[in-house]
């Protein structure tokens, strides 16, 4: 049972002393406080104010099986009293973590045999950035030292993650990106294709890669990085074939392919992985979120063995951190995907709620204010345009009409995330057909709520 909270002072000590993550700290001072999110089960959160919310985005992209999962809690308290840490330092390892790494690559399968473990997305991604480089000196190319990414990639908030991320406004602040990495288009059709052919939009999506690896010198380039599906760009589903061209140009010019699975991993898409539902092999797989749905913090570059066998050559690779493997995190990890064999949680997505919810999502197809509905697996974004059969923002530009319907679908009981001019959603790999029923409704509601306050 949830705690008897004093939420009016737990509002004040937010204001007074929390900073939140990714926000604007004089809004939250203005709101009088953060919501207080105070307990949870299955796809809905509570709030302090009394709202049970259905959880469109479990958590941020991650609480893949659901909350108030009792066998999570318990396994990771018994692994705290039979042993709460050691570290991967000192020659040392512990069971779950071991047993973790055996797991995760039997998932991965094919080359992907080895794998590091860090404590968040971000830090998988300074652990690409590292390992890559030192790669590319112990194989005898020490000028491969660019990444390509994406504009509008998310790859974490870290320096590195934020360089190699594509999100302007993350640059800005701390001035950013670091040298070395390179920015292409990204294969947003209905943003930046929109009346094209879109094959032929991906095509020229990734052929915009290999431009830039010909401007660069493709012996500069060490690494390609991309989102199987852009997640917090805004659920952006390349075309078919993209990710086949994509592949086809790192192979033709040796560069390593590095799909970062932060929320495509873990059944997301509808199998482990989102490489393996869009049929690319990458050579290196940041993974966190899904691999402990949220319940701790966890992540884990799974790594093929021709890079393993390289770094060999190498002497110590002197990076990792405390948290690197972390017992009681590995445990609740590996009853995480435990759990999600025994409820086949993967093929529910691929052939029961993921179908479901694309063609619930057609429901909204007509409404005034919807311009294109997408999904690929359990992740789903709305267009939100001022003209249907277009792809014409309100005001003319790209605006903020996802945060407007963000809103009203939170008021309606429905968390959602307003990117732009998009409202995305992910919600846990449990949601039942009817409360992806819910959630469209309760979109369609907002979505008639939002018109004449965008108009
Ligand atoms: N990579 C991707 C694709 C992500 O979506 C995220 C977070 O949303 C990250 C990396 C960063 O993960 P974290 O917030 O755990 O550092």
């Amino acid at each position: 049972m949830p705690r008897n909270y004093d939420i009016a002072e737990l509002k004040r000590l937010d204001v007074a002393h929390h900073l939140p993550a990714q926000q604007d700290y004089k809004l939250i001072e203005d709101m009088g406080g953060s919501r207080i999110v105070t307990h949870a089960e299955g796809c809905y959160i509570h709030d302090g104010d009394g709202n049970r919310i259905l959880d469109g985005m479990a958590g941020l992209w991650c609480v893949n099986v659901g909350y108030g999962r009792k066998e999570l809690a318990d396994v990771a308290y018994e692994q705290m009293m039979e042993l709460p840490f050691y570290n991967t330092f000192f020659k040392t390892v512990t069971p779950p973590t071991v047993m973790l790494a055996a797991k995760i690559a039997s998932l991965t399968g094919g080359k992907l045999q080895h794998v590091f473990f860090n404590a968040s997305g971000s830090e998988a991604n300074d652990t690409v950035f590292r390992m890559v480089r030192h790669y590319w000196k112990l194989k005898g190319e020490p000028k491969r030292t660019v990444f390509i990414s994406r504009w509008n990639a998310y790859h974490g908030s870290t320096v590195a993650g934020v360089s190699l991320g594509g999100m302007k406004g993350m640059h800005a602040q701390g001035d950013l990106p670091i040298p070395g990495v390179e920015h292409v288009r990204q294969p947003y059709w209905f943003g930046e294709g929109f009346g094209t052919d879109p094959v032929q939009f991906g095509k020229d999506c990734a052929a915009a890669i290999e431009e830039r690896i010909l401007e660069v010198g493709p012996e500069n380039v060490a690494a390609f990085i991309g989102e199987p599906v852009q997640g917090a760009g805004g659920v952006i589903i390349p075309p078919p074939g993209y990710w086949q061209a994509v592949e086809a140009i790192c192979r033709k010019y040796g560069i390593l392919l590095v799909a970062d699975e932060v929320i495509c991993g873990f059944g997301r898409t509808g199998e482990w992985f989102g490489h393996q539902t869009l049929g690319f092999t990458p050579d290196i797989v940041p993974m966190a979120k899904g691999l402990s749905s949220g319940y701790l913090p966890i992540s884990a570059n799974a790594v093929s063995g021709d890079i393993v066998e390289v770094l060999k050559t190498g002497g110590d690779f002197v990076h990792g951190f405390t948290y690197s493997g972390h017992p009681v995190c590995a445990a609740v990890a590996l009853r995480n995907i435990e759990i999600m064999e025994r409820e086949g949680l993967c093929d529910r997505v691929k052939n029961d709620v993921g179908p479901y919810l694309a063609e619930a999502l057609k429901r909204l197809d007509g409404h005034p204010l919807v311009g294109e509905t997408r999904s690929i697996g359990l992740l789903g974004a709305v267009e939100i345009v001022a003209e249907p059969g277009t792809n014409k923002r309100w005001g003319g530009a790209e605006g903020n009409a996802g945060p407007v319907v963000r809103d009203l679908c939170i008021e309606n009981g429905l968390m959602v995330r307003g990117i732009r001019d998009t409202i995305v959603m992910c919600p846990p790999l449990i949601i039942e057909r009817s409360q992806i029923d819910d959630m469209v409704a309760m979109i369609a509601r907002s979505l008639d709520e939002a018109l004449p306050v965008l108009r």
